[in-house]
């Protein structure tokens, strides 16, 4: 009897000791089974992980072709919009030389070289300014200015090209004079205006182009206004980026890199402002952008604008110059146009040269100081001049056209700056600036 309670109880022992090690194999199963779901969950999570990563290689994929799209259709655009110009400047230069063109056929000839010369210097200063934008090497230069003015000298400069057209040009200021002055870079402003102006004709045939400003809020709002061709909803934003025009099929029938309006975002974007779009298709386009308004600025001195009377250049003395420019043609250029001012013209084709001379010829009147020279650059040689000549007048010139070089000639000790290609009447402007007052004292 006894035996058989201890056999029982041995079992039952037994029994609670196998439960035991099923319940504690349970839990590790349960362990393992947390574990793999776990594990699980980590694999779905590296997945998802690839599969993003395998989305934005797709992405960062699509971008290098687009790039490499636009590079090949800027190379391609490029290509035409130099080479167009080029063949009209050398095949008319060449054709010049017939013998026995008559009168109207070499001023058809020269004007078309004319034309083609300055659609190669757009096309230039356009690569140019967006290279040192992209580069971030294009500086901001804040000044007050009159906007206005600036508006209204716009409005003149193009109502013979508007009105050529067969249309109108109006312009609206709706601050009063006085309150019409901005702090910002006039440069970059008129910049962009110009170039929104130049759009507006470009791309209208009839009716009419506006252009002005509104005061809302802390911005001035600008706009220009035309009723050409419209562009597509599906362009409007893209017409903002480099080398992108509306309507990609149809390339060829406007001229153009389609680099002006990036240049002119840029721009706003650099003056605190913002640029965009409203058009439609066959009824025209308004562009709008603003810039921040600073009315401290306002009710300060309004600066007049500099005009050349008549006979002016009869009234200014006969000037001993000295040019200084290693470009043989820029020389002969310059001259030729200053050859009315001159009693005397003296050359330099390097810094040292004309440092030379002027030491020589204590006596000069005005110098045109080309920047890029051999041995020593025209910043130096002004530097130097003007250690030991405080009174003659240099003028820079350079072919860079940047914004920024005005400044950097004005702090190496140049009176003044002039862009090439060096334009007669804005020549005779700044040779009236110095040298009229010297007449008058
Ligand atoms: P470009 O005129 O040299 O091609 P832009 O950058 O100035 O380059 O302009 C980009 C594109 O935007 C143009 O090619 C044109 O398709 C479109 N566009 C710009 N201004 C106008 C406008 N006023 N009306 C219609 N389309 C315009």
């Amino acid at each position: 009897m006894m035996k058989k309670v201890m056999v029982k109880m041995k079992k039952s022992n037994e029994l609670i000791i196998a439960n035991k090690e099923l319940a504690f194999q349970n839990e590790e199963k349960e362990k393992r089974v947390a574990e793999l779901t776990i594990a699980n969950k980590e694999l779905i999570f590296q997945n998802e992980e690839k599969e993003k990563q395998a989305a934005e290689l797709t992405i960062a994929k699509e971008h290098a072709e687009e790039s490499d799209r636009l590079k090949s259709a800027f190379l391609a655009n490029m290509s035409h919009e130099i080479r167009t110009p080029m063949n009209g400047i050398l095949g008319f230069a060449e054709m010049l030389k017939e013998p026995k063109l008559t009168w109207e056929e070499q001023q058809e000839y020269i004007s078309i070289i004319e034309k083609s010369g300055a659609r190669m210097l757009n096309i230039i200063n356009d690569i140019v300014d967006i290279s040192k934008i992209e580069s971030g090497l294009m500086k901001v230069n804040m000044k007050e200015s009159n906007v206005n003015e600036q508006i209204e000298y716009i409005y003149t400069f193009f109502k013979p090209e508007v009105e050529g057209k067969g249309m109108q040009l109006f312009f609206k200021n709706s601050l009063p004079l006085k309150e019409a002055i901005l702090k910002t870079d006039r440069e970059k402003v008129s910049a962009i205006f110009i170039n929104l102006v130049k759009n507006a004709i470009k791309y209208s045939d009839k009716g009419s182009i506006g252009l002005g400003y509104e005061k809302k809020g802390k911005y001035l709002e600008f706009f220009v206004k035309d009723t050409g061709i419209g562009i597509p909803k599906d362009r409007q934003e893209a017409i903002f980026d480099r080398f992108v025009q509306a309507n990609i099929g149809d390339k060829r029938a406007f001229q153009g890199a389609g680099l002006g309006l990036s240049i002119s975002k840029a721009y706003v974007e650099m003056l605190g402002g913002k640029i965009w779009v409203e058009s439609e298709e066959g009824k025209g386009s308004t562009f709008y952008f603003t810039i921040p308004y600073n009315d401290e600025a306002a009710d300060k001195n309004v600066i007049q604008n500099v005009v050349l009377p008549e006979g002016a250049t009869s009234q200014i003395k006969d000037l001993k110059i000295l040019i200084a420019e290693d470009d043989e043609g820029s020389e002969k250029l310059l001259t030729v146009v200053v050859k009315m001012f001159g009693k005397e013209v003296l050359k330099a084709r390097t810094g040292v040269e004309a440092i030379e001379a002027c030491r020589n010829n204590p006596d000069i009147d005005l110098v045109f100081m080309d920047i890029q020279m051999p041995e020593m650059n025209g910043y130096e040689a002004t530097r130097q001049i003007r250690q030991f000549n405080q009174d003659v007048v240099i003028i820079a010139q350079t072919a860079y056209a940047l914004t920024g070089d005005r400044e950097l000639a004005i702090e190496a000790g140049c009176n003044d700056y002039i862009p090439k290609p060096i334009k007669k009447d804005n020549l005779m402007v700044l040779i009236q600036k110095y040298f009229k007052k010297q007449e008058t004292v």
